[in-house]
C-alpha cells in the first residue's frame, strides 16, 4: 500500500467513486474508510477532506494539525469524535447482528503514523485479525501504552496551555521507543514471549469475552421469562373477584 493514498482519498473531489471495498461512509467534510490491514475485526480510518481552514501540509498528520490555530483544531477535533461515534454505532450494531453481543472500540491516532494524512483510527478491542504480525503493530494500538492517543485524551490537552505545549511535541523518537516494549495484553497484562502466543491469547480473551456475554444474556432472558411468567400469573389472580364474601365462604366450607 502507498504511503500516501490516504491523502489521494481526502483529495478525491468525488469520494463516492471509491470502490465500496474502500470507502464505508461519508460527509461533506469527512470520508471513512476500510483500513487495508485491519487489526482488530472491526477497523476503519476516518479522513479529513482538505479543507479550510486547513491546507493539505497542515492535515499531514496530528502533529502538523496541532500546530494550527488551537480553537480550531479543538473544533476540528470534537467535531471528529461526533463523526466517529456514528461509525462505532454502526460497528456495534454489526457486532451484535454477527457476534451476539458488542465490545469496546477505541477512537485515536497514533503519535508516530506511518501514512501519510491525519486519519483517527477506529478499531475494535479484540486485536484478533491475521493482519496483526509484528510487535510494533500490537503494541501501536495498545490502549494504555501511549502510543495510541485516545481522541479523548487529545482532547485533554487542550485544558492546560502547559499541557499542551508539552504534549502536542509529539517527539517521534520517545514515541517510537514505545513500540519496542515488551509484549504483554492489554487485558490481563499478562506478558507474552512472542506474537504467536500473544495471538493465542487475544483470541482467548475473545473467547472468554464471547463466552460472559453469552451467559449474560442467557441469564437476563430467563430472568426476563420469569418475570413476564409472573406477570401472567399476578394478571390472573388480579382477574379474579377478590371479595370478602368469597373467601368467608370458602372458610365455611
Ligand atoms: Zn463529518
Ligand atoms: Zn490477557
Amino acid at each position: 500500500m502507498s504511503l500516501t493514498i490516504l491523502r489521494s482519498y481526502a483529495l478525491k473531489e468525488d469520494p463516492s467513486t471509491l470502490p465500496p471495498t474502500v470507502l464505508f461512509s461519508r460527509d461533506d467534510h469527512h470520508l471513512v474508510v476500510f483500513d487495508a490491514f485491519p487489526k482488530g475485526i472491526f477497523h476503519f480510518l476516518l479522513l479529513p477532506r482538505v479543507q479550510e481552514p486547513f491546507s493539505a501540509a497542515d492535515l499531514s498528520n496530528l502533529r502538523s494539525l496541532l500546530k494550527c490555530d488551537r480553537d480550531s483544531v479543538k473544533a476540528t477535533l470534537e467535531q471528529w469524535k461526533e463523526d466517529a461515534k456514528v461509525v462505532v454505532k454502526d460497528i456495534e450494531d454489526e457486532m451484535v447482528s454477527r457476534y451476539g453481543f458488542k465490545w469496546d472500540i477505541w477512537v485515536g491516532f497514533h503519535a508516530v503514523p506511518s501514512m501519510e494524512h491525519v486519519h483517527l483510527h477506529i478499531v475494535s478491542s479484540d486485536l484478533c485479525s491475521e493482519k496483526l504480525k509484528h510487535k510494533k503493530h500490537y503494541n501501536s494500538f495498545h490502549p494504555k501504552l501511549g502510543f495510541f492517543l485516545h481522541l479523548d485524551e487529545v482532547l485533554s490537552w487542550f485544558e492546560s496551555d502547559s499541557y499542551f505545549t508539552t504534549m502536542a511535541k509529539l517527539d517521534k523518537h520517545k514515541y517510537e521507543a514505545l513500540l519496542k516494549e515488551d509484549l504483554a495484553c492489554w487485558r490481563c497484562g499478562s506478558s507474552q514471549k512472542n506474537m504467536p502466543t500473544l495471538k493465542a491469547h487475544l483470541q482467548t480473551e475473545f473467547d472468554d469475552l464471547a463466552k460472559k456475554e453469552k451467559a449474560k444474556q442467557e441469564r437476563k432472558r430467563k430472568f426476563e421469562e420469569k418475570q413476564s411468567a409472573s406477570n401472567d400469573t399476578e394478571e390472573e389472580v388480579s382477574k379474579k373477584p377478590k371479595t370478602t364474601a368469597g373467601s368467608d365462604h370458602e372458610a365455611e366450607e
